[in-house]
């Protein structure tokens, strides 16, 4: 461009031209300038102003494979399933658990045994032999590693994610979360809250987890929704709230991105590097 400038001023076109040449160049940068912020802001997030939505059901539950699949797969919708192999929904169902994966929805690793701490309040369900309070890191880190292995052999995957059982972070000897991070593309509940939230409904109406999601600030741009039972089992949501939720996220499909936790997050890392 400048070589046809110096041969325009060299061949004694007209000032007018190259003036207008200038002029030209100079709202191409102020463009560039004003373009290049927004430009930069749409590579970090892969679906522009969307909030990211991962539908997640933890523990392996029959009821997940009874309600929660049969409402996601008719809407056509991909959500999470975090998997305790010891679970009896889990155990007596593997083949499910495997058509699961090859729907298109996530297995994700919840640990082995499901060890969280003894001590808190409502938690006289944690038998003395799986309490974290005892356990050493290395003890679950070996056994994280194991439910990565199980889950390899059921989905092909070599990347998981991990929900760290109860939330809970600390073995006897040190944090065993920290110790297992390397081995995932991701951890829930690890995420950057200015970026990432949290809800796990337990017995309330759609209306309230939809609640939840709208009143987030424009800087969160992923909603964990993390269910346990559907229409049974522990913590549930009822099989028509459940549904009720599912419409909501369709009908409003040009506001929220619905995926597995591991796509939102490989796709995060891919457009921030
Ligand atoms: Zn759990």
């Amino acid at each position: 461009m400048f070589t046809l400038v110096c041969k325009q001023i060299a061949d004694g076109d007209n000032v007018v031209r190259v003036t207008v040449f200038f002029h030209n160049l100079a709202f191409l940068l102020i463009g560039l300038f004003i373009i290049q912020p927004s430009a930069l802001a749409a590579q970090q997030w892969p679906e522009g102003e969307k909030i990211a939505i991962s539908l997640s059901y933890d523990d392996a539950l029959n009821s997940q494979l009874d309600n929660a699949l049969p409402a996601l797969n008719q809407r056509n919708l991909k959500a999470s399933f975090y998997i305790v192999p010891l679970s009896d929904g889990f155990k007596n169902r593997i083949q499910e658990w495997r058509q699961l994966a090859q729907q298109g929805h996530e297995l994700g690793n919840h640990s082995l045994f499901h060890a969280c701490h003894s001590g808190k309040p409502g938690r006289e369900w944690v038998e003395p032999w799986n309490a974290l309070d005892d356990r050493m890191v290395q003890t679950m880190v070996s056994e994280i590693t194991l439910a990565n292995t199980i889950l390899t052999s059921l989905d092909g995957y070599s990347e998981h994610t991990f929900t760290p059982p109860c939330f809970d972070q600390m073995a006897k000897d040190g944090n065993y979360v920290n110790a297992v991070k390397e081995q995932f593309v991701a951890i829930k509940s690890l995420e950057d809250p200015n970026f990432a939230a949290l809800i796990a409904p337990s017995d309330i109406s759609s209306a309230k987890i939809i609640e939840f999601i709208e009143k987030q600030p424009p800087n969160i741009k992923l909603v964990n929704v993390l269910f346990h039972g559907i229409g049974g089992d522990h913590l549930v949501t009822s099989t028509e709230q459940h549904a009720k939720f599912l419409d909501y996220l369709l009908a409003n499909s040009d506001k929220y991105w619905i995926d597995t936790y591991r796509n939102i997050m490989l796709a995060k890392k891919r457009h921030s590097q």
